[in-house]
């Protein structure tokens, strides 16, 4: 639903409508700071964002020149792109998680391998013609359009954003990307909590351009570190407002708990790559044969698998198996002192 929402005092949910298919909205988050507005998540760079974001400030008695910082908690461009256009237009300042700096400072829409990382792991995995398909994929029209480029400047976890009621602390949140941060409102004690925690559906991990080797154990560190912060209303970047963070986090670990259970199982039957997982498995809401999704969904499904049964491996619980350049993922073995049969490391 458009419209201005006051989720704390002072803390606004402004819902900005998005172009991409499945996701139809991102909330962005409005906070008034020491010298201006701050704006955290101001959405995609085209005229339906800004209308709607014209209009709820309009209500609040605002105008987009008001906006002095803005703060997107990663660098997804339905989070980034409207506020890295805004900086040479009203002269605001940006700022994203330091370690975005490798997928926003390698991005290179004339590089001659696409996605360089995936399309190895692709082919280690067995998947030969989807890492063909994404190396020498071209650069979508949105992907040519979009305003993107570094920020103004880099955030730590621990950095403070002043605000003219108490701050925004900042906390680091890797998985989802791996620069990805949260934001802790200090006089309300909300969460803006990104796409690290998200009311219906669970993030997707390691999409970006240059992707960590680990994502799904940063993620679920991070998943916990969420819940060692005192519990506070949830405000996700897409979806409605809860009243426990803690509660859909609990529910985020639990699924992944199941989905390491279920691809243990199936490297059990026998051993398989990520790709020969991923190709036993139902995607999408509307449960998708793999080879049936678009070829960068492929990717992402595939590298979901990879990643968690890399997660297996570093629990102990999976071994590999280089079987002629394919990596293939097998139970680990009996004798293997670091395997555990506890579903949780
Ligand atoms: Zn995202």
């Amino acid at each position: 639903m458009p419209g201005v929402y006051e989720v704390a005092p002072g803390v606004y949910r402004i819902p900005l409508p998005l172009p991409m298919q499945g996701l139809t909205a991102v909330n962005s988050y409005l906070f008034t700071g020491a010298d201006g507005l701050v704006y955290v998540d101001p959405g995609f760079s085209d005229d339906a964002n800004r209308q709607a974001i014209e209009r709820a400030f309009a209500e609040l008695g605002h105008s987009i020149s008001d906006i002095t910082t803005c703060i997107a908690t990663h660098h997804h461009w339905d989070h980034y792109a409207q506020a890295y256009a805004w900086r040479g237009e009203i002269g605001s300042k940006l700022y994203i998680g330091h370690e975005e700096r490798h997928s926003i400072l390698g991005f290179d829409l004339d590089a001659e391998v696409r996605y360089p990382t995936q399309t190895e792991q692709l082919a280690e995995a067995g998947a030969q013609a989807v890492s063909r398909a994404i190396a020498e994929g071209e650069p979508s029209e949105m992907e040519q359009n979009t305003p993107y480029g570094p920020p103004d400047g880099w955030l730590s976890g621990g950095d403070r954003i002043e605000l003219a009621d108490g701050g925004l602390e900042v906390i680091a949140t890797p998985g989802h990307t791996r620069g990805h941060v949260i934001l802790r409102h200090t006089a309300s004690g909300v969460l803006v909590t990104g796409d690290h925690v998200l009311p219906f559906i669970t993030p997707s991990i390691g999409f970006e351009w240059s992707p960590e080797p680990q994502p799904l154990q940063s993620f679920l560190r991070s998943l916990g570190q969420t819940l060692e912060l005192p519990d506070g209303a949830l405000l996700p970047a897409h979806g409605p407002v809860l009243g426990s963070t803690h509660a859909r986090v609990k529910e985020q670990i639990a699924h992944h708990d199941e989905r390491l259970a279920e691809v243990l199982e199936l490297i059990g039957r026998r051993p398989s790559s990520s790709y020969e997982v991923a190709r036993q498995m139902k995607w999408t809401r509307r449960a998708r044969a793999l080879d049936d999704l678009p070829v960068e969904h492929q990717m992402i499904a595939i590298s979901e698998i990879r990643a968690h049964l890399e997660m297996l491996r570093l629990q102990g619980r999976a071994q590999t198996v280089d079987d002629d350049g394919v990596l293939r993922y097998a139970p680990a073995s009996d004798q293997n002192p670091r395997a555990s049969s506890s579903a949780t490391a």
